[in-house]
Protein backbone atom coordinates (compact mmCIF):
# COMPACT_ATOMS: atom_id res chain seq x y z
CA UNK A 1 0.00 0.00 0.00
CA UNK A 2 1.14 3.22 -0.70
CA UNK A 3 1.84 6.00 2.11
CA UNK A 4 -0.01 9.29 2.94
CA UNK A 5 -3.30 9.71 4.25
CA UNK A 6 -4.93 10.92 0.46
CA UNK A 7 -5.24 7.31 -0.13
CA UNK A 8 -7.54 6.73 2.14
CA UNK A 9 -10.46 9.81 0.38
CA UNK A 10 -12.85 6.93 -0.50
CA UNK A 11 -13.02 5.22 2.82
CA UNK A 12 -16.36 5.54 4.67
CA UNK A 13 -16.29 3.53 8.43
CA UNK A 14 -19.25 1.08 8.20
CA UNK A 15 -21.29 2.12 10.65
CA UNK A 16 -21.47 -1.65 11.89
CA UNK A 17 -19.43 -2.54 14.63
CA UNK A 18 -19.33 -6.22 15.09
CA UNK A 19 -16.66 -7.55 12.23
CA UNK A 20 -17.50 -10.22 9.39
CA UNK A 21 -15.02 -12.76 9.29
CA UNK A 22 -15.50 -14.68 5.71
CA UNK A 23 -13.91 -18.13 4.83
CA UNK A 24 -12.47 -18.14 1.17
CA UNK A 25 -12.71 -21.71 -0.69
CA UNK A 26 -13.72 -23.20 -4.27
CA UNK A 27 -17.08 -20.75 -4.41
CA UNK A 28 -15.92 -17.47 -3.77
CA UNK A 29 -11.89 -17.10 -4.53
CA UNK A 30 -11.62 -15.37 -7.61
CA UNK A 31 -11.14 -11.61 -7.26
CA UNK A 32 -14.82 -10.95 -8.70
CA UNK A 33 -16.40 -12.91 -5.64
CA UNK A 34 -13.92 -11.67 -3.48
CA UNK A 35 -14.76 -7.83 -4.33
CA UNK A 36 -18.74 -8.78 -4.12
CA UNK A 37 -18.19 -9.89 -0.67
CA UNK A 38 -16.03 -6.76 0.45
CA UNK A 39 -19.11 -4.46 -0.97
CA UNK A 40 -21.19 -6.95 0.84
CA UNK A 41 -19.69 -6.60 4.58
CA UNK A 42 -16.85 -9.03 4.95
CA UNK A 43 -14.34 -7.02 6.98
CA UNK A 44 -11.64 -9.93 7.21
CA UNK A 45 -10.88 -13.51 4.87
CA UNK A 46 -10.12 -16.64 6.38
CA UNK A 47 -7.88 -19.34 4.46
CA UNK A 48 -8.36 -22.38 5.62
CA UNK A 49 -4.93 -24.33 5.11
CA UNK A 50 -6.92 -28.08 5.61
CA UNK A 51 -8.37 -27.14 2.11
CA UNK A 52 -6.10 -26.18 -1.23
CA UNK A 53 -2.61 -25.96 -1.80
CA UNK A 54 -0.54 -23.03 -1.10
CA UNK A 55 -0.51 -21.77 -4.94
CA UNK A 56 -4.03 -21.64 -4.59
CA UNK A 57 -3.70 -19.64 -1.19
CA UNK A 58 -0.47 -17.15 -2.31
CA UNK A 59 -3.27 -16.07 -5.33
CA UNK A 60 -6.16 -15.33 -2.95
CA UNK A 61 -3.72 -13.10 -0.62
CA UNK A 62 -2.60 -11.49 -3.78
CA UNK A 63 -6.25 -11.04 -4.52
CA UNK A 64 -7.10 -9.40 -1.60
CA UNK A 65 -4.08 -7.09 -1.33
CA UNK A 66 -4.84 -5.80 -4.88
CA UNK A 67 -8.18 -5.49 -3.89
CA UNK A 68 -7.29 -3.66 -0.77
CA UNK A 69 -5.06 -0.92 -2.89
CA UNK A 70 -7.84 -0.48 -4.87
CA UNK A 71 -10.50 0.04 -2.27
CA UNK A 72 -8.09 1.76 0.07
CA UNK A 73 -9.63 0.04 3.63
CA UNK A 74 -7.09 -1.73 5.47
CA UNK A 75 -8.14 -5.91 5.00
CA UNK A 76 -7.74 -8.29 7.07
CA UNK A 77 -6.44 -12.28 6.24
CA UNK A 78 -6.85 -14.69 8.91
CA UNK A 79 -4.79 -18.00 7.68
CA UNK A 80 -6.14 -21.07 9.27
CA UNK A 81 -4.17 -24.06 10.36
CA UNK A 82 -4.91 -27.46 10.32
CA UNK A 83 -3.87 -28.83 13.52
CA UNK A 84 -3.55 -32.38 14.91
CA UNK A 85 -6.89 -33.05 13.57
CA UNK A 86 -7.11 -37.17 13.66
CA UNK A 87 -8.35 -39.76 10.93
CA UNK A 88 -8.46 -43.37 11.01
CA UNK A 89 -7.19 -44.92 8.31
CA UNK A 90 -8.50 -46.41 4.98
CA UNK A 91 -10.85 -49.85 4.06
CA UNK A 92 -10.98 -52.36 2.12
CA UNK A 93 -13.96 -51.87 0.10
CA UNK A 94 -13.85 -47.69 1.32
CA UNK A 95 -15.70 -48.26 4.23
CA UNK A 96 -18.41 -50.71 7.04
CA UNK A 97 -21.00 -50.55 8.89
CA UNK A 98 -20.99 -51.11 12.25
CA UNK A 99 -23.82 -52.61 14.61
CA UNK A 100 -24.16 -51.08 18.25
CA UNK A 101 -22.73 -53.39 20.16
CA UNK A 102 -20.21 -54.93 18.62
CA UNK A 103 -16.64 -54.73 19.36
CA UNK A 104 -14.13 -52.97 17.08
CA UNK A 105 -10.30 -52.65 17.11
CA UNK A 106 -8.09 -50.04 16.38
CA UNK A 107 -4.58 -51.09 15.74
CA UNK A 108 -1.48 -50.23 13.91
CA UNK A 109 -1.16 -52.38 11.31
CA UNK A 110 -1.41 -51.37 8.01
CA UNK A 111 -3.96 -53.62 6.27
CA UNK A 112 -7.12 -52.19 5.16
CA UNK A 113 -9.83 -51.95 7.53
CA UNK A 114 -13.22 -54.23 7.68
CA UNK A 115 -16.04 -54.66 10.25
CA UNK A 116 -13.60 -55.63 12.83
CA UNK A 117 -10.67 -53.40 12.40
CA UNK A 118 -9.28 -50.18 11.19
CA UNK A 119 -5.32 -48.85 11.35
CA UNK A 120 -5.07 -45.62 13.47
CA UNK A 121 -2.15 -43.72 12.24
CA UNK A 122 -1.89 -41.97 15.81
CA UNK A 123 0.62 -43.66 17.92
CA UNK A 124 0.49 -40.73 20.68
CA UNK A 125 -3.38 -41.80 21.20
CA UNK A 126 -2.76 -45.71 22.49
CA UNK A 127 -1.42 -44.57 25.72
CA UNK A 128 -3.47 -41.99 26.47
CA UNK A 129 -6.51 -43.76 26.41
CA UNK A 130 -7.96 -45.97 28.89
CA UNK A 131 -11.57 -48.68 29.73
CA UNK A 132 -13.93 -45.92 29.45
CA UNK A 133 -12.81 -43.35 26.99
CA UNK A 134 -14.75 -42.25 24.19
CA UNK A 135 -13.51 -42.27 20.49
CA UNK A 136 -15.95 -40.03 18.28
CA UNK A 137 -16.09 -40.96 14.44
CA UNK A 138 -17.17 -38.30 11.53
CA UNK A 139 -18.10 -35.60 13.35
CA UNK A 140 -19.53 -37.82 16.41
CA UNK A 141 -21.90 -40.34 14.36
CA UNK A 142 -20.00 -43.06 15.70
CA UNK A 143 -19.52 -43.64 19.27
CA UNK A 144 -17.17 -46.60 20.41
CA UNK A 145 -15.81 -46.50 24.28
CA UNK A 146 -12.65 -48.12 24.96
CA UNK A 147 -12.65 -51.65 26.56
CA UNK A 148 -8.52 -52.08 26.77
CA UNK A 149 -5.71 -50.49 25.12
CA UNK A 150 -2.18 -51.29 24.49
CA UNK A 151 0.63 -49.67 22.87
CA UNK A 152 -0.71 -50.95 19.48
CA UNK A 153 -3.94 -51.90 20.24
CA UNK A 154 -7.29 -50.27 21.36
CA UNK A 155 -9.92 -52.51 22.00
CA UNK A 156 -13.90 -50.96 22.08
CA UNK A 157 -17.48 -51.50 21.92
CA UNK A 158 -19.76 -49.60 19.18
CA UNK A 159 -22.12 -47.68 21.43
CA UNK A 160 -23.58 -45.79 18.75
CA UNK A 161 -23.12 -47.97 15.04
CA UNK A 162 -23.36 -46.34 11.32
CA UNK A 163 -21.08 -46.67 8.18
CA UNK A 164 -17.21 -45.66 9.11
CA UNK A 165 -15.30 -45.18 5.96
CA UNK A 166 -11.92 -44.09 4.49
CA UNK A 167 -10.03 -41.41 6.40
CA UNK A 168 -13.21 -40.22 8.80
CA UNK A 169 -12.14 -37.70 11.53
CA UNK A 170 -11.78 -38.87 15.22
CA UNK A 171 -12.60 -36.98 18.19
CA UNK A 172 -10.98 -37.92 22.06
CA UNK A 173 -13.16 -35.54 23.83
CA UNK A 174 -12.11 -37.03 27.66
CA UNK A 175 -8.42 -37.27 27.68
CA UNK A 176 -5.93 -34.41 27.08
CA UNK A 177 -4.05 -36.33 23.85
CA UNK A 178 -0.23 -35.67 23.97
CA UNK A 179 -0.55 -34.21 20.97
CA UNK A 180 2.07 -31.21 19.46
CA UNK A 181 0.44 -28.59 19.07
CA UNK A 182 1.27 -27.93 15.32
CA UNK A 183 1.81 -31.07 12.69
CA UNK A 184 4.80 -31.06 10.14
CA UNK A 185 1.73 -29.55 7.74
CA UNK A 186 1.24 -26.88 9.78
CA UNK A 187 4.52 -26.02 10.19
CA UNK A 188 5.52 -25.71 6.34
CA UNK A 189 2.02 -24.21 5.76
CA UNK A 190 2.99 -21.66 9.00
CA UNK A 191 5.88 -20.82 7.27
CA UNK A 192 4.76 -20.31 3.84
CA UNK A 193 1.59 -17.79 5.41
CA UNK A 194 4.06 -15.92 7.31
CA UNK A 195 5.73 -15.44 4.28
CA UNK A 196 2.77 -13.76 2.57
CA UNK A 197 2.55 -11.90 5.23
CA UNK A 198 -1.03 -13.15 6.31
CA UNK A 199 -2.22 -10.56 9.54
CA UNK A 200 -3.73 -13.49 11.82
CA UNK A 201 -2.67 -17.04 12.34
CA UNK A 202 -5.26 -19.75 13.89
CA UNK A 203 -4.18 -22.95 15.73
CA UNK A 204 -6.48 -25.32 15.81
CA UNK A 205 -7.39 -28.22 18.37
CA UNK A 206 -5.47 -26.06 21.27
CA UNK A 207 -5.75 -28.41 24.48
CA UNK A 208 -3.39 -26.12 26.73
CA UNK A 209 -1.47 -22.85 27.09
CA UNK A 210 1.42 -24.49 26.29
CA UNK A 211 0.40 -24.96 22.90
CA UNK A 212 -0.27 -21.57 22.75
CA UNK A 213 3.22 -20.58 23.78
CA UNK A 214 4.49 -23.06 20.80
CA UNK A 215 3.00 -21.35 18.21
CA UNK A 216 3.65 -17.79 19.23
CA UNK A 217 7.38 -18.44 19.90
CA UNK A 218 7.39 -19.48 16.06
CA UNK A 219 5.72 -16.83 14.74
CA UNK A 220 7.52 -14.47 16.92
CA UNK A 221 5.62 -11.35 16.31
CA UNK A 222 5.27 -11.86 12.63
CA UNK A 223 1.61 -12.11 12.43
CA UNK A 224 -0.74 -12.33 15.90
CA UNK A 225 -2.17 -15.49 16.57
CA UNK A 226 -5.69 -16.81 17.53
CA UNK A 227 -6.85 -20.02 19.66
CA UNK A 228 -9.58 -22.04 18.47
CA UNK A 229 -11.25 -23.37 21.31
CA UNK A 230 -12.84 -26.34 20.31
CA UNK A 231 -11.71 -29.28 22.65
CA UNK A 232 -13.06 -29.36 26.23
CA UNK A 233 -9.35 -29.28 27.38
CA UNK A 234 -8.78 -25.66 26.23
CA UNK A 235 -12.49 -24.49 27.85
CA UNK A 236 -11.12 -25.84 31.70
CA UNK A 237 -7.53 -23.83 31.02
CA UNK A 238 -9.27 -20.71 28.97
CA UNK A 239 -7.37 -18.16 31.08
CA UNK A 240 -4.07 -19.58 30.53
CA UNK A 241 -4.65 -19.33 26.61
CA UNK A 242 -6.01 -16.34 26.88
CA UNK A 243 -3.53 -14.63 28.50
CA UNK A 244 -1.07 -16.09 25.62
CA UNK A 245 -3.60 -15.56 23.01
CA UNK A 246 -4.11 -12.55 20.65
CA UNK A 247 -7.53 -13.77 20.14
CA UNK A 248 -10.13 -16.51 20.54
CA UNK A 249 -12.35 -18.41 18.04
CA UNK A 250 -15.68 -20.26 19.71
CA UNK A 251 -15.19 -23.20 17.10
CA UNK A 252 -18.19 -24.58 17.61
CA UNK A 253 -18.04 -27.24 14.59
CA UNK A 254 -15.52 -29.39 16.48
CA UNK A 255 -16.49 -28.18 20.16
CA UNK A 256 -20.47 -29.60 18.98
CA UNK A 257 -18.35 -32.65 18.62
CA UNK A 258 -16.20 -32.76 21.72
CA UNK A 259 -19.17 -31.93 24.14
CA UNK A 260 -22.92 -32.85 23.54
CA UNK A 261 -24.29 -30.01 21.55
CA UNK A 262 -26.68 -28.80 23.82
CA UNK A 263 -23.65 -27.54 26.04
CA UNK A 264 -22.20 -25.12 23.52
CA UNK A 265 -24.09 -22.18 24.22
CA UNK A 266 -23.56 -21.90 27.65
CA UNK A 267 -19.68 -22.55 26.51
CA UNK A 268 -19.86 -19.83 23.88
CA UNK A 269 -21.04 -17.28 26.48
CA UNK A 270 -18.34 -17.97 28.84
CA UNK A 271 -15.82 -17.92 26.31
CA UNK A 272 -16.98 -14.27 24.76
CA UNK A 273 -17.50 -13.09 28.52
CA UNK A 274 -13.89 -14.50 29.50
CA UNK A 275 -12.27 -13.12 26.05
CA UNK A 276 -13.93 -9.71 26.74
CA UNK A 277 -13.32 -9.24 30.36
CA UNK A 278 -9.43 -10.28 29.21
CA UNK A 279 -9.46 -7.84 26.23
CA UNK A 280 -9.25 -10.36 23.65
CA UNK A 281 -11.06 -10.17 20.67
CA UNK A 282 -13.32 -13.39 20.12
CA UNK A 283 -14.69 -14.64 17.07
CA UNK A 284 -18.09 -16.71 16.78
CA UNK A 285 -17.82 -19.17 13.92
CA UNK A 286 -19.35 -22.51 12.33
CA UNK A 287 -22.88 -23.12 10.69
CA UNK A 288 -24.38 -19.48 11.57
CA UNK A 289 -26.43 -19.74 8.24
CA UNK A 290 -25.58 -22.98 7.01
CA UNK A 291 -28.65 -23.69 5.70
CA UNK A 292 -27.38 -20.98 3.61
CA UNK A 293 -24.71 -23.09 1.36
CA UNK A 294 -27.99 -24.25 -0.34
CA UNK A 295 -30.43 -22.03 0.23
CA UNK A 296 -30.61 -18.29 -0.53
CA UNK A 297 -32.05 -17.23 2.90
CA UNK A 298 -31.39 -18.39 6.14
CA UNK A 299 -33.63 -20.42 8.79
CA UNK A 300 -35.00 -18.06 11.11
CA UNK A 301 -33.16 -19.67 13.84
CA UNK A 302 -29.97 -19.22 12.35
CA UNK A 303 -30.91 -15.46 11.89
CA UNK A 304 -31.71 -15.90 15.67
CA UNK A 305 -27.79 -17.42 16.26
CA UNK A 306 -25.98 -14.74 14.39
CA UNK A 307 -28.18 -11.94 16.66
CA UNK A 308 -27.58 -13.79 19.82
CA UNK A 309 -23.87 -13.21 19.18
CA UNK A 310 -23.87 -9.85 18.27
CA UNK A 311 -26.14 -8.90 21.81
CA UNK A 312 -23.24 -10.64 23.12
CA UNK A 313 -20.78 -8.33 21.95
CA UNK A 314 -18.95 -10.86 20.28
CA UNK A 315 -15.86 -8.97 18.22
CA UNK A 316 -16.93 -11.17 14.93
CA UNK A 317 -18.96 -13.65 13.55
CA UNK A 318 -17.55 -16.03 10.90
CA UNK A 319 -19.04 -18.00 7.75
CA UNK A 320 -17.65 -20.90 7.09
CA UNK A 321 -18.96 -23.51 3.71
CA UNK A 322 -21.64 -20.72 3.63
CA UNK A 323 -18.83 -18.48 2.12
CA UNK A 324 -16.01 -21.06 0.99
CA UNK A 325 -18.31 -23.56 -0.99
CA UNK A 326 -22.05 -23.05 -0.72
CA UNK A 327 -23.84 -21.78 -3.08
CA UNK A 328 -24.86 -18.32 -2.18
CA UNK A 329 -21.73 -16.69 -0.85
CA UNK A 330 -22.75 -12.93 -1.50
CA UNK A 331 -25.79 -13.44 0.05
CA UNK A 332 -24.51 -14.95 3.12
CA UNK A 333 -22.24 -12.03 4.02
CA UNK A 334 -25.19 -9.57 2.79
CA UNK A 335 -27.39 -11.63 4.98
CA UNK A 336 -24.84 -11.36 8.45
CA UNK A 337 -24.52 -7.59 7.28
CA UNK A 338 -28.14 -7.30 7.44
CA UNK A 339 -28.45 -9.34 10.69
CA UNK A 340 -25.88 -7.12 12.43
CA UNK A 341 -26.64 -3.66 11.31
CA UNK A 342 -30.67 -4.70 12.55
CA UNK A 343 -29.29 -5.84 16.00
CA UNK A 344 -27.25 -2.93 16.39
CA UNK A 345 -29.75 -0.92 15.80
CA UNK A 346 -32.09 -1.89 18.44
CA UNK A 347 -31.74 0.75 21.30
CA UNK A 348 -31.67 -2.33 23.68
CA UNK A 349 -28.42 -3.65 21.88
CA UNK A 350 -26.07 -1.55 24.01
CA UNK A 351 -27.67 -2.34 26.99
CA UNK A 352 -27.24 -6.02 26.38
CA UNK A 353 -23.53 -5.94 24.93
CA UNK A 354 -23.23 -4.34 28.75
CA UNK A 355 -24.40 -6.60 30.46
CA UNK A 356 -20.49 -8.62 30.34
CA UNK A 357 -18.43 -6.22 32.83
CA UNK A 358 -15.05 -5.42 31.30
CA UNK A 359 -13.44 -3.79 34.57
CA UNK A 360 -10.11 -2.07 33.40
CA UNK A 361 -6.67 -2.90 34.57
CA UNK A 362 -5.20 -0.93 36.53
CA UNK A 363 -2.71 0.70 34.02
CA UNK A 364 -2.32 4.32 32.71
CA UNK A 365 -3.46 3.08 28.99
CA UNK A 366 -6.69 1.30 30.63
CA UNK A 367 -7.92 4.51 32.87
CA UNK A 368 -7.51 6.63 29.50
CA UNK A 369 -9.80 3.94 27.52
CA UNK A 370 -12.19 4.13 30.37
CA UNK A 371 -11.82 7.49 30.79
CA UNK A 372 -12.09 8.40 26.94
CA UNK A 373 -15.22 6.43 27.02
CA UNK A 374 -17.06 7.94 29.92
CA UNK A 375 -16.17 11.96 28.67
CA UNK A 376 -18.18 10.49 25.08
CA UNK A 377 -21.51 10.44 27.19
CA UNK A 378 -20.54 13.16 29.38
CA UNK A 379 -19.76 15.96 26.20
CA UNK A 380 -21.75 14.04 23.85
CA UNK A 381 -18.47 13.51 21.30
CA UNK A 382 -19.28 12.54 18.16
CA UNK A 383 -16.31 9.54 17.59
CA UNK A 384 -13.12 8.85 19.39
CA UNK A 385 -9.73 9.14 17.70
CA UNK A 386 -6.84 7.05 18.66
CA UNK A 387 -3.14 7.48 17.71
CA UNK A 388 -1.25 4.13 17.99
CA UNK A 389 1.38 2.20 16.97
CA UNK A 390 1.08 -1.05 17.90
CA UNK A 391 -2.70 -1.36 18.00
CA UNK A 392 -3.17 -2.01 21.96
CA UNK A 393 -4.83 1.17 22.64
CA UNK A 394 -7.22 0.36 20.00
CA UNK A 395 -8.09 -2.82 21.67
CA UNK A 396 -8.16 -1.34 25.13
CA UNK A 397 -10.96 1.18 23.43
CA UNK A 398 -12.61 -1.44 21.65
CA UNK A 399 -13.09 -3.21 25.08
CA UNK A 400 -14.92 -0.36 26.80
CA UNK A 401 -17.48 -1.18 23.18
CA UNK A 402 -17.95 2.67 22.95
CA UNK A 403 -21.21 3.99 21.16
CA UNK A 404 -19.54 6.07 18.99
CA UNK A 405 -17.02 5.37 16.33
CA UNK A 406 -13.64 4.40 17.23
CA UNK A 407 -11.15 5.93 14.16
CA UNK A 408 -7.54 4.30 14.75
CA UNK A 409 -5.21 6.40 13.33
CA UNK A 410 -1.90 4.18 12.66
CA UNK A 411 1.32 4.64 10.69
CA UNK A 412 1.60 0.87 10.44
CA UNK A 413 -0.08 -1.33 7.40
CA UNK A 414 0.42 -4.23 9.47
CA UNK A 415 -1.59 -2.85 12.64
CA UNK A 416 -4.15 -1.43 10.63
CA UNK A 417 -4.77 -4.60 9.06
CA UNK A 418 -4.95 -6.73 12.47
CA UNK A 419 -7.25 -4.67 14.05
CA UNK A 420 -10.02 -5.97 11.19
CA UNK A 421 -11.34 -8.37 13.63
CA UNK A 422 -12.11 -5.98 16.75
CA UNK A 423 -15.16 -4.65 17.59
CA UNK A 424 -15.93 -1.47 16.50
CA UNK A 425 -12.73 -0.33 15.10
CA UNK A 426 -11.99 1.62 12.13
CA UNK A 427 -8.28 1.32 11.02
CA UNK A 428 -6.78 4.20 8.82
CA UNK A 429 -3.21 3.88 7.76
CA UNK A 430 -1.88 7.66 8.07
CA UNK A 431 1.94 9.28 8.44
CA UNK A 432 2.28 9.44 12.60
CA UNK A 433 2.34 13.27 13.95
CA UNK A 434 5.39 14.87 15.33
CA UNK A 435 3.65 17.34 18.06
CA UNK A 436 0.37 18.05 19.85
CA UNK A 437 -1.25 20.50 16.78
CA UNK A 438 -0.62 18.39 14.31
CA UNK A 439 -2.51 15.67 16.44
CA UNK A 440 -5.21 18.16 16.84
CA UNK A 441 -5.46 18.81 13.61
CA UNK A 442 -4.95 15.44 12.07
CA UNK A 443 -6.94 13.96 14.38
CA UNK A 444 -9.86 16.58 13.18
CA UNK A 445 -9.06 16.51 9.43
CA UNK A 446 -9.55 12.61 9.65
CA UNK A 447 -12.74 12.67 11.42
CA UNK A 448 -14.54 14.51 8.77
CA UNK A 449 -12.21 12.65 6.14
CA UNK A 450 -13.95 9.61 7.33
CA UNK A 451 -17.12 11.05 7.98
CA UNK A 452 -17.22 9.94 11.42
CA UNK A 453 -17.96 13.86 12.73
CA UNK A 454 -19.06 17.27 11.45
CA UNK A 455 -19.12 20.95 11.91
CA UNK A 456 -20.01 21.36 15.76
CA UNK A 457 -19.49 18.02 16.94
CA UNK A 458 -16.41 17.32 19.85
CA UNK A 459 -14.21 14.62 19.56
CA UNK A 460 -12.23 12.76 22.25
CA UNK A 461 -8.68 12.09 21.05
CA UNK A 462 -6.23 9.48 22.23
CA UNK A 463 -2.61 9.68 22.21
CA UNK A 464 0.65 9.20 23.65
CA UNK A 465 3.69 11.23 23.97
CA UNK A 466 6.48 11.26 23.05
CA UNK A 467 4.67 10.70 20.24
CA UNK A 468 6.13 7.52 17.58
CA UNK A 469 7.00 5.41 21.13
CA UNK A 470 4.79 2.16 21.37
CA UNK A 471 3.37 2.00 24.50
CA UNK A 472 3.33 5.70 25.56
CA UNK A 473 -0.54 6.38 25.91
CA UNK A 474 -0.93 9.42 28.19
CA UNK A 475 -3.17 11.93 26.78
CA UNK A 476 -6.94 12.52 26.32
CA UNK A 477 -7.80 15.75 25.04
CA UNK A 478 -11.65 17.12 23.90
CA UNK A 479 -11.61 19.15 20.88
CA UNK A 480 -14.37 20.58 18.81
CA UNK A 481 -14.95 20.96 15.01
CA UNK A 482 -15.74 24.80 14.69
CA UNK A 483 -17.59 25.27 11.24
CA UNK A 484 -15.37 27.12 9.54
CA UNK A 485 -12.76 24.23 10.04
CA UNK A 486 -15.53 22.53 7.83
CA UNK A 487 -15.16 24.90 4.52
CA UNK A 488 -11.75 25.10 5.49
CA UNK A 489 -11.29 21.17 4.98
CA UNK A 490 -13.23 21.31 1.78
CA UNK A 491 -10.89 24.36 0.34
CA UNK A 492 -7.84 22.13 0.73
CA UNK A 493 -9.74 19.20 -0.47
CA UNK A 494 -10.73 20.99 -3.63
CA UNK A 495 -7.64 23.11 -3.76
CA UNK A 496 -5.59 19.38 -3.76
CA UNK A 497 -7.67 18.49 -6.66
CA UNK A 498 -7.42 21.48 -8.96
CA UNK A 499 -3.31 20.80 -8.54
CA UNK A 500 -4.16 16.88 -9.44
CA UNK A 501 -5.90 18.30 -12.53
C1 LIG B 1 -14.80 -25.36 13.89
O1 LIG B 1 -14.54 -26.52 14.19
O2 LIG B 1 -15.83 -24.79 14.27
C2 LIG B 1 -13.86 -24.59 13.07
C3 LIG B 1 -13.99 -23.30 12.88
O3 LIG B 1 -12.78 -25.27 12.56
P1 LIG B 1 -12.67 -25.93 11.10
O4 LIG B 1 -13.60 -25.14 10.22
O5 LIG B 1 -11.24 -25.80 10.75
O6 LIG B 1 -13.11 -27.32 11.31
Amino acid sequence: MATGETLHSQFVPRSRKVRILATLGPASNTPDMIRKLAEAGADAFRINMSHGNHEDHRKVVEIIRSLERELERPTTILADLQGPKLRVGRFAGAGAILEKGQTFVFDRSEEPGTAQRVSLPHREIFSAVEEGTRLLIDDGKLVHRVMSATADRIETVVEVGGRISNNKGLNVPDVVLPLAALTDKDRADLAFALDQHVDWIAISFVQRPEDVAEARRLIAGRAALLAKIEKPAAIERLEGILELADAVMVARGDLGVELPPEQVPAFQKRIVETARRMGRPVVVATQMLESMIDSPSPTRAEVSDVATAVYDGADAVMLSAESASGKYPCEAVSMMNRIATSVESDPTHAARVHFTETLPDPTTADAIAQAANTMVGTVDAAAIVCFTLSGSTARRLSRERPAVPLLVLTPSPKTARRLGILWGAHAVRTKDVANFEEMIAKAKRMALRHRVAKGGDRLVIIAGVPFGTPGSTNVIHIVRLVGDELDRYKGQKEAARATRH
